[in-house]
């Protein structure tokens, strides 16, 4: 038997305006360790979309509202209190999120739900820090810039990541004064629906934030709304494609934060007991369902041999567990349909000649419902296979190896994505160079997959644009207004 939950699950409704609406049409949410329905949820539909827009523009436009009427400093101290809140329910939204998409509880206890709270205060503390300049121009002119909100905003999030996603849009659109239509992705809206009560209890006016959930029928008649300014997407390629064009119509601003296929680049001079631990965090971490995962890893033929064995020495011991077990590092995979999609890329790796080294499978854990998959590595992979080209967004490792810095580069740029990269080596001038040369949002060096509210996050080709953390994110959700007073 796998842990029983403790947390209490109500039936999701909807915020809109401050209040809870059940909304008409239902849909579940299933633990995808047990298969299990853990509650219905209400799926917003075309009026609830135009009701939580016109709260939120309400309560963005209103002079005299209590929004527009709050000092900067005020609303920092808000979005402050609603992290202290994150804090207080920590075990509670973290036992929800692993409940939800089955990634272990040491990952949302100790990882996620930690920087959701850091990510609000961050940007807590820009909220008073967000100013346009005097300009000096003529002696007859006063000129000067206002960085002003962008407006309403839709923050369309994906499974993965849910609560700490969602947060990575919200804080710094709180900060800058704008106002909120939030959906969490279907398959996990549990930790939104609970976050949404917290922006309540924290005393954010009522139409700031508004939640709706629902599938891509919700996220459609969010980005088509002419009532909303700017649409912050993560998710996949595809989605973020349909959203371009839907948002088009309106000239609506967008950022996108797309998949990706990230290469994760291990030299012979490098600490191999170091990169093999990287290696493996980079792809199994989260069961590979990472926009960033290293699941292209490329190994300098010189050390592929010992590599390799270190590798499959620490695969041979990892088993997919309990989610709820603190002890685990592997949960389930997120969904059924997700689970079949990564076997689906096991088979074609298989049919295309790469060498099973390890794992393939899915597996029970304790019982046989869950969507467990063990932990998979390939060889003897080339850039032509479509476990090498495409993102298969679970614990599958594509093994490459290359003799020369150049082929390398030119292999690890040679694919559609640009999100993410890593680099093991104790060569100084080589880390510099590849770095330079890797088109990705972000190189790891000698690590993988470090992130902080402070720094910038985002990919580059087909993994979106814009950027997310950081004070890069601040550009996104304001305009610049120039001014030009006439003194002569
Ligand atoms: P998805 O694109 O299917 O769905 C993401 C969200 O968009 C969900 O809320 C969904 O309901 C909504 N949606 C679906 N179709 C829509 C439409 N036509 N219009 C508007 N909204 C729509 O993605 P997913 O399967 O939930 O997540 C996996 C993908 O997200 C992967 O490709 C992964 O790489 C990517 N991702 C990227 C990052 C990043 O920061 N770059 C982070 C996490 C995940």
């Amino acid at each position: 038997m796998l842990a029983a939950s403790k947390v209490k699950i109500e039936p999701g409704r909807l915020l809109i305006d401050g209040q809870w609406v059940d909304g008409g049409k239902k849909f579940e949410t299933t633990n995808p360790a047990t298969g299990e329905v853990l509650t219905q949820i209400a799926e917003a539909s075309r009026a609830d979309v135009d009701a939580a827009v016109s709260a939120a523009r309400k309560a963005f436009e209103d002079r005299n509202g209590l929004w527009r009427k709050m000092s900067s400093s005020e609303r920092g101290r808000l979005i402050w209190k609603l992290a202290d809140l994150v804090e207080r329910n920590i075990d509670e939204l973290a036992e929800l999120e692993t409940i939800d998409n089955g990634k272990p509880i040491f990952e949302s206890r100790y990882v996620d739900m930690p920087m959701v709270v850091d990510v609000l205060r961050y940007y807590a503390g820009w909220a008073t820090k967000i100013h346009g300049e005097t300009v000096n121009t003529f002696e007859t002119a006063f000129t000067y810039t206002l960085r002003e909100p962008v407006g309403v905003v839709g923050l369309i999030v994906p499974w993965n990541f849910p609560l700490l996603l969602a947060s990575w849009k919200l804080g710094p659109a709180l900060a800058c004064g704008n106002t909120v239509v939030l959906k969490p992705a279907e398959q996990t809206p549990l930790t939104t629906l609970r976050f949404g009560e917290l922006t309540v209890e924290a005393g954010f006016p009522a139409g700031v934030v508004n939640v709706l959930t629902g599938g891509p029928e919700a996220g459609k008649a969010i980005v088509a709304h002419p009532g909303i300014d700017k649409i912050a997407f993560t998710g996949s390629t595809s989605v973020g494609k349909e959203i371009m064009r839907g948002a088009s119509d309106t000239l609506k601003r967008i950022t996108l934060e797309l998949g990706g296929k990230s290469p994760n680049i291990v030299f012979a001079d490098s600490d191999i007991d170091g990169a093999v631990k990287g290696a493996i965090n980079g792809i199994f971490y989260g069961k590979g369902e990472v926009c960033n995962a290293g699941s292209r890893l490329f190994l300098e033929s010189k050390s592929k041999d010992e590599f390799t064995e270190k590798l499959l020495g620490r695969v041979s011991k990892m088993r997919p567990g309990d989610p709820l077990d603190p002890k685990t590092r592997l949960g389930a995979i997120v969904s059924q349909e997700q689970m079949q999609t990564v076997l689906g890329y096991i088979e074609a790796g298989k049919s295309e000649g790469a060498k099973l080294m390890a794992g393939g499978k899915r597996v029970a854990v304790n019982g046989d419902k869950g969507f467990f998959l063990e932990p998979t590595v390939f060889g003897d992979v080339n850039n032509d296979m479509k476990i090498a080209r495409e993102e298969i967004f679970g614990p599958v490792l594509s093994v490459l190896t290359f003799d020369d810095i150049d082929e390398v580069i030119e292999r690890a740029n040679s694919n559609p994505y640009g999100l993410a990269a890593a680099v093991w080596t104790r060569d100084v001038k080589k880390v510099h160079m590849v770095s330079r040369r890797l088109k990705a949002g972000t190189v790891w060096i000698n690590t993988y997959g470090l992130m902080d509210a402070s720094l910038p996050f985002g990919g580059s080709k087909s993994s979106g644009f814009g950027r997310e953390l950081g004070a890069n994110a601040l550009e996104h959700y304001t305009e610049v207004k120039t001014v030009w007073l006439n003194m002569g």
